[in-house]
């Protein structure tokens, strides 16, 4: 067949979903100066195509500037057409970043995090997915016969990663029902959103090749496992030296480290909404499903909202390098570069306030009574999206940060989103999530 090769600028917005335009090839040197036209009204739509309530309607110009950087051309060696897509920020006509731009977002929280601490972040998230097809019987939990029978997939999916510019990291048959999870090596500030974007356009579109469809669907059955996008965080200084840890303190948290833990636990239900922003990402985060429940910081525990991750002698990299923190209460229904600004912002807020250390949880906060959680300043989790929406509007800081016209739209956006499930039950609700994440 004919074909003039496509490149597809993308980006991943309110939704999550990664949208954008295609241009051919040959014209890519134009392109990636000019970009390719966008409208503002684009990111008011939901992720089931309805558009929500919409401050712009039918006016504004904008770009979508493709990201050089960023570009992936992957042949999967199938017969099939070689994907070309490359990742951008949306720009207004004078080339200045538009309030509603996940990767400026972003962007401009990481330039925050650099002046108010001197730090850079380094960070990874690491995916849980399902199959579609429904494929597994008892006995497939990290098996390895059901692995070997997946064992094609994985392999490659993570060659796709590697091709990609992904550093795959594990591939595994997790504990779920046709569940899987890809871990992919730490990369530098808006570089880990990336990463995460790509991680999931990879691994589709592998599974599509290979008729193996997957989903990344937050829960897909009210009664199942869930699945998270953990993200792991550390930090390097202005000269790449690692700055997280220090063994002399307690749990080995650097003091900045302490103040920025300190800082997501004390903004979590605030920004949750950003993290976990799906109809039914809040029945993920209920208790004993090894997600987050409450705003803890638990040393290798995985039912913490922050979890110390371990550091061990075998590894060829210092304990410095390895002490990294993970978030666990975000899915895959959140822009990745949402998720890190929101995360990288509340970080930044505790450095600035100085917080101390938070105290580590070592046992099971959904046995303590709402006064005993309360007096030790643990909140539980908000447990629906609207109750997480009501608390993102009701703390100006996170509009402050992020922006107000951001924080307003998006807030319309997810309404929006809410109103288009309303009528459903949850097992209704997860199969609708199903078709699109
Ligand atoms: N599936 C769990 C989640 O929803 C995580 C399990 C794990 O610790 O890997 O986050
Ligand atoms: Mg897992």
């Amino acid at each position: 067949m004919i074909s003039n090769p496509l490149m597809f600028a993308a980006i991943s917005d309110f939704s999550g979903v990664t949208r954008g335009k295609a241009f051919p090839l040959k014209d890519m040197e134009k392109r990636f100066r000019q970009g390719v036209g966008w409208t503002p009204t684009n990111v008011q739509i939901t992720c089931f195509d309805t558009i929500a309530d919409s401050p712009f309607g039918s006016f504004g110009d904008l770009i979508l500037v493709p990201d050089a950087d960023t570009a992936v051309t992957l042949d999967l060696e199938d017969g099939g057409p070689v994907e070309r897509f490359v990742l951008g920020d949306i720009l207004g006509l004078d080339g200045v970043p538009w309030s509603c731009c996940t990767r400026s977002i972003l962007k401009q929280a990481l330039k925050r995090l650099e002046d108010v601490a001197g730090l850079r972040l380094v960070a990874a998230f690491e995916h849980e997915f399902q199959t579609r097809n429904k494929i597994a019987g008892p006995g497939e939990a990290f098996g390895l016969a059901s692995f070997g029978k997946h064992r094609q997939f994985g392999e490659a999916v993570m060659a796709a990663l590697d091709i990609a510019g992904v550093k795959p990291d594990t591939f595994l048959k997790e504990y779920g029902t046709d569940q899987f999870e890809v871990t992919n090596g730490p990369d530098l500030g808006v570089t880990a959103a990336d990463t995460a974007v790509k991680v999931r356009a990879v691994t589709r579109l592998v599974g599509e090749r290979m008729g193996q469809p997957v989903t990344f669907v937050p829960i897909r059955d009210p009664a199942g496992v869930g699945n998270g996008v953990h993200v792991h965080m550390s930090f390097v200084d202005e000269n790449g030296a690692p700055a997280t840890y220090d063994p002399d303190a307690p749990w080995g948290m650097a003091k900045k480290t302490a103040s920025f833990i300190a800082g997501i636990l004390k903004y979590m239900d605030s920004i949750v909404a950003l993290t976990a922003p799906s109809a039914i990402s809040y029945m993920r985060l209920t208790p004993h499903r090894w997600s987050a429940a409450f705003n803890n910081l638990g040393y290798h525990d995985r039912e913490a909202a922050v979890r110390i991750c371990p550091v061990t002698s075998a590894s060829a990299d210092s304990a410095a390098r390895q002490y990294n923190f993970e978030y666990r209460a975000a899915d895959a229904t959140a822009s990745p570069y949402l998720v890190l600004a929101a995360l990288v912002h509340a970080g930044a807020q505790g450095i600035e306030e100085g917080l101390a250390a938070p105290e580590v949880t070592e046992e099971d906060l959904s046995e303590l009574s709402p006064a005993a959680l309360a007096e030790r300043g643990f909140v539980r989790l908000p447990q629906s999206l609207e109750e997480a929406l009501g608390r993102l509007c009701a703390n100006d800081l996170v509009a402050r940060w992020i922006g107000h016209e951001a924080v307003e739209t998006y807030v319309k956006h997810k309404r929006g989103e809410l109103a288009h499930t309303a009528a459903l039950n949850e097992t209704e609700r997860c199969a609708l999530y199903e078709t699109v994440y």
